[in-house]
């Protein structure tokens, strides 16, 4: 990987440990940029690259990974409210603002719908790319418009929401699209009310989910709507376990905890194998990743009566 002097001088270049860039605190060694410039992107989309948000969704190789990873800096962190007219309101927002930011600023503005997903660790590149979402909505739910740059492409472009197919945690485009923002369109709410939801939702999540303790929020995806990951993995009453430091969460069975931040991703892995072989075997249920994962050994994401002959 190089770089032109030019984009050198304009955006920061560092050699670091993902593991402090992820909610699970594991990752090994990768070269981080923070991206300042529009004009650099072409240069650097022109290489292999990652994007990384608050990196609470992922699970990174101890060996880190070889491309650059790329977080969007404070140029891309723009959140302007417009005027309210016929009882609406739009939003525009880039990628590298704090989910949590934007819900704040709906809130006090009364524009409703941000604040069901208060409590969702992200940026607002990193929820469109997964479609976050909670029991009540999805982020793809408010936005009117995405900014993009797609795989292959060099030029952002906007997108009207209703060409995406978007569905459960999955913005629908393809894999490598750059979201550079959004726009949302609301409806006006009394301010006192969306607050009192945002703060219901955290309660809930708080009372549900082991906050205190790193993870990367639900491993797998739910099965079904009928079938959440987190009762079927209680079920075979793998709770509790553990390998190493990493620990299938005795609060919520679908979060694999990094109980003292010393676990490996081959610890991780090694438990979500345990997981999913007990899911397959015993209950001929198929759990597939929820958590992205980077430079993680294949088997996190073949089938497990393919696993036997795969060592870990
Ligand atoms: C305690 C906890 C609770 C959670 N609860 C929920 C929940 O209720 N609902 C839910 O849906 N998720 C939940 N999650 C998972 C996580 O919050 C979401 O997946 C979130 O959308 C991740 O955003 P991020 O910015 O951290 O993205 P990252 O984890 O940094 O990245 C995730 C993926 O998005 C890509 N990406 C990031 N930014 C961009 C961009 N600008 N353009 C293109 N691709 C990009 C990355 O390359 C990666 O593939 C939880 C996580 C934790 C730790």
């Amino acid at each position: 990987m190089t770089f032109t002097p030019d984009f050198e001088r304009r955006n920061r270049i560092e050699q670091v440990r993902l593991a402090a860039f992820t909610t699970m605190r594991i990752g090994g060694p990768a070269t981080l940029v923070t991206l300042e410039s529009r004009a650099d992107l072409a240069e650097l989309l022109g290489q292999p690259h990652r994007w990384l948000g608050r990196g609470a969704n992922l699970l990174i190789g101890d060996d880190g990974v070889p491309e650059p990873v790329v977080r969007l800096g404070e140029s891309f962190a723009t959140l302007e409210l417009g005027e309210v007219s016929g009882g609406r309101a739009r939003v525009r927002v880039g990628a590298a603002v704090d989910l949590a930011e934007l819900i704040a600023a709906c809130v006090k503005a009364g524009f409703a719908g941000p604040e069901g997903l208060a409590g969702v660790p992200a940026t607002v590149g990193g929820a469109l790319r997964m479609n976050a979402g909670t029991n009540t909505c999805w982020m793809l739910d408010w936005v009117s418009r995405v900014e993009v740059v797609l795989p292959g492409e060099t030029e952002p472009r906007w997108l009207e929401r209703a060409a995406l197919p978007a569905a459960y945690r999955s913005c629908g485009l393809p894999h490598g699209t750059l979201f550079l923002g959004c726009e949302l369109e609301l409806a006006t709410a009394d301010p006192a009310l969306l607050k009192a939801t945002g703060t219901r939702l955290k309660q809930a999540k708080a009372a549900t989910q082991p906050l205190a303790l790193a993870s990367a929020g639900c491993v797998f995806k739910n099965p079904a709507p009928t079938m959440p990951a987190g009762k079927l993995i209680d079920d075979l009453g793998l709770k509790g376990e553990h390998i190493g430091a990493a620990e299938i969460s005795t609060v919520h069975a679908n979060f694999i905890v990094n109980r003292t931040r010393a676990a490996t991703c081959a610890d991780v892995v090694a438990l979500i194998r345990r997981i999913r072989e007990r899911a397959w075997r015993e209950r001929g249920v198929l759990l597939t990743m929820e958590v992205e994962t980077w430079n993680c050994p294949v088997e996190l994401h073949i089938h497990p009566r393919e696993l036997a002959g795969v060592g870990v």
